[in-house]
């Protein structure tokens, strides 16, 4: 088993990624297992007194110490991350997604800096920077991730920049932003550049070969797949992976062992399960946008849409992710659509391998962009009018697309002509 897959394809090193044959086999036993056991440990044992001493004040990886950091299976997975993003240096793993952003700006953020959040953030991001950090002396700003001029404008103002936070494509609108163009500038500025990468994740977009210090991913979505795992990671160059750490060991950050083995099975059919998913999303994209009681489909995968050249010139693969727009319906009429969905599950999260609808109103989580769009605003959301405001936002699983859009289908007669 090469222990160093660096060098090999994406597909390959998903199958053979964090598994170390010390972390697979025991000593004095001839073989080893495929997968690394789960180490359930909080107190790990030392031989004597001299090796206790001398493992205490070393705080290297992959060193038995205390549960706190972790055992081989957490081990492994962090390697397996790392693994699978260029130009990283570690993978820090948190207890959620939302724990790996708020564990990214403790580690990069200071007093009196400023935090520059993209508009079309995951709501939570928004939060965190308005909340807390704001209460830790942080300023927190933001900006329209597709008015690069503008980026430029507001980076060039007073203050020293902390760190910025991308996303893309974005929550609930899914713009995808020129990141590389976006890092650049932000790097310039001095500040740590933060990639929210959990809509792509490793195999369609590697946000540290385009500029970023670290990428986030909220592994509770695509890379556990299945719906019943909590667990968020922050793979990172060198400069903020040892930021990260230092942070996560203060504030006693830890996944349990149970819960790295599912994420580790889980990435091993990350690829194949986000192929499928993406030719369905597309698929149901198409068809959403044929239909006369949809006034747009967000999807960057789909030719026309904000951000599509983005994405065909920066990602390589894509998910089952998008929103669409309601024609001049309300509330009432959007609920007796996703209601009458029999394949579809109400609920948050996604990326599992069962499909979600979920009502969607980006207008209660932006501040330089209103939604919906003004007329004669243009830009990313041309063409949608003000009574076009209700979105529906469609996780596609595993599901057959056709029997997703016939589902679908009843969906819209069931909401009914205008
Ligand atoms: C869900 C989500 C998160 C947070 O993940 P949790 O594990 O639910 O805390 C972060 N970013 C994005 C884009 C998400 O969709």
């Amino acid at each position: 088993m090469a222990e160093d897959t660096s060098d090999k394809q994406i597909a390959t090193r998903l199958a053979t990624a964090g598994r170390r044959r010390q972390w697979t086999s025991a000593p004095g036993l001839p073989g080893g297992t495929v997968n690394p056991p789960v180490w359930r440990a909080s107190t790990h044992l030392y031989d004597n007194c001299a090796d206790l001493k001398a493992e205490v004040g070393n705080n290297a990886e992959g060193r038995f110490y205390y549960g706190r950091r972790g055992a081989p299976t957490q081990w492994a997975l962090a390697e397996a991350l790392t693994s699978l993003e260029d130009g990283a240096f570690g993978a820090m793993l948190y207890p959620s997604g939302v724990a790996a952003i708020t564990g990214s700006y403790l580690a990069v953020m200071r007093p009196g800096q400023r935090l520059l959040i993209t508009d079309n953030a995951y709501d939570p991001s928004r939060n965190i920077g308005t909340g807390l950090m704001k209460n830790f002396g942080v300023v927190p700003e933001f900006f329209d991730p597709m008015d690069i001029d503008g980026f430029r404008a507001l980076c060039a103002q007073e203050g020293k920049i902390g760190a910025v936070l991308l996303e893309a494509p974005g929550s609930l609108t899914f713009e995808v932003c020129d990141v590389p163009a976006l890092a650049a500038i932000a790097r310039e500025a001095g500040a740590f550049v933060l990639c929210d990468n959990t809509w792509a994740g490793p195999t369609g977009f590697q946000p540290l070969a385009h500029g970023c210090d670290g990428s986030i991913n909220a592994l509770t979505k695509h890379v556990g797949g299945h719906s019943d795992l909590m667990m968020g990671a922050v793979t990172a160059n060198e400069r903020l992976y040892r930021r990260l750490r230092r942070t996560a060991q203060q504030l006693g950050q830890v996944v349990s062992p149970d819960d790295a083995a599912l994420a580790l099975r889980g990435l091993r059919t990350l690829r194949v399960r986000l192929k499928q998913e993406s030719e369905s999303a597309l698929a149901i994209a198409q068809f959403l946008s044929t239909r006369e009681e949809v006034a747009a489909v967000l999807c960057p995968m789909l030719e026309g849409a904000p951000g599509h050249d983005m994405w065909n010139r920066d990602f390589t693969g894509g998910c089952g992710l998008f929103s669409f727009v309601l024609k001049g319906r309300d509330a009432d009429a959007r609920a007796r659509l996703i209601d009458a969905l029999q394949l579809f599950g109400i609920g948050y999260s996604w990326g599992g391998f069962e499909s979600l609808a979920l009502p969607v109103d980006p207008g209660t989580c932006r501040s330089v962009r209103s939604w919906p769009p003004s007329h004669g605003e243009g830009g990313a959301w041309d063409g949608l009018d003000e009574s076009d405001r209700f979105a529906i936002r469609l996780s596609i699983g595993l599901e057959d697309a056709g029997d997703l859009i016939a589902d679908l289908k009843q969906g819209l007669a069931a909401m009914g002509a205008i």
